[in-house]
C-alpha cells in the first residue's frame, strides 16, 4: 500500500506531503551534509515526485554533487529547516529530510553513502552493509 508522508519546517510556514518512492532510505555522511545539517550526516526519505506538493517555495541552494550532476539543497527561507534534496540524476524522486517529518518515526535508515567522509565522532553512526 502507498505510503503517505507529510512534513514540515520548525517555524510552520513550509507544509508538504508525498508519497512514499521505493527506492532505499539512506544516511549520507557527505561534507556537503554536515555542512547543510550542522551535524554528523543527513537522513534521507525518497518520495515519488509526482506526487510531491510543497505549500510554499523553498529557497533553494544549488551545488555540485558527488556524481558531478547539480544537486538542490531545499530550506525554509525562515527558520532554515533543511526540508529536501534532488538530484538531476534521480529525476523521479525528491528526498526529504527525517528530521522534517511529522512522524519521524517512519523513517528508518537502510544504509550509509560517503562512510569514507564520516567524522569520527560520528563513525559509530555508520550503517554497515549486512
Ligand atoms: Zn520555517
Ligand atoms: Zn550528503
Amino acid at each position: 500500500m502507498a505510503e503517505r508522508v507529510v512534513g514540515g519546517c520548525k517555524c510552520g510556514q513550509i507544509r508538504y506531503e508525498g508519497i512514499r518512492h521505493e527506492a532505499a532510505t539512506f544516511r549520507c555522511h557527505c561534507r556537503d551534509c554536515q555542512q547543510l545539517t550542522g551535524s554528523g550526516h543527513s537522513e534521507m526519505l525518497p518520495l515519488e515526485i509526482d506526487t510531491f506538493s510543497i505549500s510554499e517555495t523553498c529557497k533553494i541552494f544549488e551545488m555540485q554533487g558527488g556524481s558531478g550532476q547539480p544537486t538542490y539543497s531545499g530550506f525554509c527561507p525562515d527558520c532554515g529547516s533543511q526540508l529536501i534534496r534532488r538530484s538531476t540524476r534521480m529525476a523521479d524522486r525528491i528526498y526529504v529530510h527525517a528530521s522534517s517529518l511529522d512522524n519521524p518515526a517512519q523513517y528508518t535508515p537502510e544504509k550509509s553513502i560517503y562512510a569514507d567522509a564520516a567524522q569520527p565522532w560520528d563513525s559509530n553512526g555508520i550503517i554497515k552493509p549486512l
